[in-house]
């Protein structure tokens, strides 16, 4: 097992205080830190602290040793899983991912067209999917999937406004998948001069619905919606957002987005897990490239009633460690409480082994202790565990430890 140097991403939407408060370090950062990646993701790997080697070219020397010989066989050799804290301070891209035949498929054609795979109007990076396991380390808010048609057409007239009275009835005629993909489809493509308005409108709807009932059903929604409208004006996602189920979760839940479901992170930080690929199609909330056709092709439009991915206990009777349910092969994601006075959680707990392993630290610190070694993770830091390593058992260096873990499931 080794401690891993992880690169952080710098992206517009991040936060200067979230992940240096995280590391204990002093903020505010000199630039927005959005994303720590933890894993061997070829564009930014993680390093091994000592040897400095990347993790990608460590698995790459020994991927049986690295990966276990199962790992190896099913996912060619590479890790299959990216580990991310994110942190957002302003909302990110209405986006979508493919479904692995979606991206094996959009990977080829594009390859025939000679799209080079740097060009800004490149969809498809790779030939995989990209399932997203999002786990909030604070409040969470973020818009993941379609609203059931019923309640948008309530949420349509709670807002009151005449301009969107067509709209409400395109979806309350045909309140299912296909009422959506119209009223999706028309409001993406408008000429911009008239989501511009239709985007004033619903901002006054929305200062309006929040006068009258601030503490409504709605009101959580027009919020989100006022907040999109002042950071993207003219953007045809803040109409979409009309249609996504909005949720914020609390410490420790977590969301699932599968393929083809349209989805934004607003704000918050949290732990991210997905199956190592770049393929995003963008809906709006963005400068960047949007194809239309494309991401209609990708979203799945059925009504999506939104909750917290369930969690299990990692072992019966065990209650140290919590595994979050998604039905994927590439990666399993599991959260353990550690508490050194042994009051509240477990003072230690040993971690089942097969495949490889990543350990994130996000409260307190960690001790990881194998086979006669021991090494110390701080919050904000992570482990990296070799399918050839003997067991490790996690102990608890303060009272309120808090780590994430990583697995392939076997
Ligand atoms: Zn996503």
């Amino acid at each position: 097992m080794q401690l891993l140097d992880c690169p952080v991403r710098n992206y517009a939407w991040g936060s200067r205080t979230a992940l240096a408060g995280l590391r204990g370090e002093p903020g505010p950062s000199p630039h927005p830190e959005a994303e720590l990646w933890m894993g061997a993701h070829p564009a930014d790997p993680s390093r091994l602290v000592g040897s400095g080697a990347t993790l990608l070219v460590e698995i790459a020397e020994d991927p049986v040793a690295a990966l276990g010989q199962h790992v190896c066989e099913r996912f060619d050799k590479q890790l299959p899983f990216l580990m991310k804290v994110l942190a957002a301070e302003e909302p990110l891209s209405i986006q979508a991912h493919p479904s692995k035949a979606q991206a094996q498929e959009g990977f080829e054609r594009e390859n025939q067209r000679g799209v080079p795979l740097d060009a800004s109007s490149r969809n498809y990076k790779d030939d995989n999917h990209k399932p997203e396991l999002l786990v909030a380390l604070t409040q969470f808010s973020a818009m993941a999937g379609f609203r059931d048609p019923e309640a948008t057409v309530a949420l349509l007239e709670e807002l009151g406004s005449p301009r969107f009275v067509p709209y409400r009835d395109l979806l309350a005629e045909q309140p299912d998948g296909s009422g959506l993909r119209a009223l999706f489809t028309t409001w993406i493509t408008l000429p911009s001069s008239d989501v511009a308005e239709l985007v004033d409108d619903l901002a006054e709807s929305c200062v309006a619905l929040l006068g009258r009932s601030p503490r409504g059903p709605f009101a959580e929604v027009a919020r989100n919606l006022l907040q999109l409208v002042e950071r993207y004006p003219g953007d045809a996602g803040v109409l979409a957002s009309i249609l996504l189920n909005h949720i914020t979760l609390q410490p420790g839940e977590g969301i699932f987005l599968d393929a083809g479901n349209l989805h934004a992170y607003l704000h918050g930080v949290g732990v991210e897990l997905m199956a190592n690929s770049d393929n995003v199609l963008r809906g709006g909330l963005t400068p960047k490239h949007v194809d239309v056709p494309e991401l209609l092709r990708v979203v799945d439009f059925e009504p999506l009633e939104l909750s917290p991915v369930p969690v299990r206990n990692a072992e019966p009777g065990g209650t140290a460690e919590q595994v979050y349910q998604v039905p994927i092969d590439e990666f399993a994601l599991s959260r353990i409480e550690l508490d050194a006075t042994g009051l509240l959680h477990s003072v230690s707990h040993g971690l089942s082994r097969g495949g490889p392993q990543i350990i994130a630290c996000t409260r307190g610190e960690v001790i990881a202790r194998s086979g006669g070694e021991e090494v110390r993770v701080p919050a904000g830091g992570a482990l990296w565990i070799p399918d050839s390593d003997p067991e490790v058992i996690l102990h608890a260096g303060t009272a309120r430890d808090e780590v994430f873990r990583a697995v392939v499931p076997q």
